[in-house]
């Protein structure tokens, strides 16, 4: 680049001509959050950020800014331009040289920083619970069943087994040389610590490039849930292990299928028992009889309406109803008894043969002791 197109440094950093150091370096640190190509991944950004380090390069040294003062970017072309190093610094040297002197976590700086960590010391996480809704019908419930799930879940991730790294990368840790541990402070007061880039290792890796560093890849998988007779509206399944892959050497977390049981026709269920509703005569409330009811098994039960059935009146059959959960015995039905009273037509009186109907009616209402009319209680 020569001195004509090359932008003014102050205007790369952002920052007015008469800007103190301490200015300087806080324009910098900015740009670095958001240029550096150890956090910015596109393509543009790693030719900006040679351009900002190289302002920052000159105006941070009082010798250079001076020179470039006065003369410009004339001042470090030919012999002059070694003086300014254009490669980019590793991240962690330009966080490194901020924190000089104070004892750091460089990995906080680095996560804050980068949004991402690096090196050995990756925190194990759980993985996600998974939780489906499943909708089954009442004789599902009764009976059991299998039911066919597609479930989308992360689970490990081949390439890196795991791990997030693409061991094939390894290089030696630019902080640590490779050393495992770096010395901070002056030359009399010194303190050793275990490096923090690599944790140690003296190595450093790139991501893997099927997981993105995350160690788990999302994966359909097609599985088969059991779900027990005798299951009720919102049971929770457990299904151990099935959600999504821990990362980083976290366990699983668990696949929750949660039954909605679907309303049924004829039957209404109340825990474990089934409550059934029909409707009987009058003649047949008053005179008793025997009428045949459906299961929720598929089968037929033949239940005795006593002599004075009255309207509403529960008539228990005993183990007919849901299978109970903890043994192998079933809940009871329960017949709830209504006295059907015939649809009247205001044109031709009673529906069906409504005439003959009516006639008969009449002459019961001579008959029939008159009940009390109002009901003590
Ligand atoms: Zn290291
Ligand atoms: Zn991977």
């Amino acid at each position: 680049m020569t001195s004509s197109t090359k932008r003014d440094y102050y205007e790369i950093l952002g920052v007015p001509r008469n800007a103190s150091q301490e200015e300087i370096k806080k324009a910098y640190r900015r740009l670095v959050r958001k240029y550096h190509p150890d956090i910015c991944k596109k393509p543009e950004c790693e030719e900006k950020f040679k351009e900002i380090n190289e302002a920052y390069q000159v105006l941070s040294d009082p010798e250079k800014r001076k020179l470039y003062d006065m003369y410009g970017h004339a001042a470090f072309e030919g012999t002059a331009a070694q003086n300014v190093e254009t490669n980019i610094p590793p991240i962690e040297e330009i966080f490194k040289e901020f924190f000089e002197g104070i004892p750091f976590d460089f990995e906080t700086i680095f996560e804050r920083a980068t949004g991402r960590r690096r090196g050995r010391r990756r925190r194990a996480a759980q993985g996600e619970d998974i939780v489906i809704p499943v909708e089954i019908s009442l004789e599902e419930a009764f009976k059991g069943t299998s039911i066919p799930l597609t479930i989308e879940r992360y689970i490990l991730c081949e390439e890196c087994r795991g791990t997030g790294y693409d061991t094939a990368s390894a290089k030696t840790c630019p902080t640590c040389g490779g050393r495992g541990e770096i010395v901070q402070g002056n030359w009399f007061f010194q303190v050793r610590q275990t490096c923090p880039t690599c944790g140690g290792e003296g190595r450093v890796y790139d991501e893997c490039k099927v997981c993105y560093g995350k160690g788990t890849v999302k994966k359909k998988e097609n599985i088969k849930v059991k779900i027990p007779p005798g299951v009720r509206h919102g049971s929770k399944l457990v299904v151990e292990g099935k959600g999504h892959a821990g990362r980083y050497g976290g366990t699983s977390g668990n696949l929750y299928i949660v039954i909605n049981l679907k309303p049924h026709k004829i039957f209404e269920r109340k825990g474990d028992d089934l409550y059934i509703d029909v409707n009987i005569t009058f003649p047949e409330a008053v005179l008793g009889t025997e009428i045949e009811v459906p299961t929720i098994d598929g089968g037929k039960v033949k239940v005795k309406i006593p002599p004075g059935t009255r309207e509403g009146s529960i008539i228990k059959v005993s183990g007919k109803g849901m299978p109970r959960l903890k043994d192998s015995s079933r809940g009871d039905m329960y017949v709830r008894v209504h006295i059907d009273v015939p649809k009247y037509n205001v044109f031709s009186k009673l529906l069906g043969d409504g005439k003959k109907a009516e006639e008969l009616l009449k002459q019961l209402q001579e008959v029939l002791p008159k009940p009390e009319r109002i009901v003590e209680r």
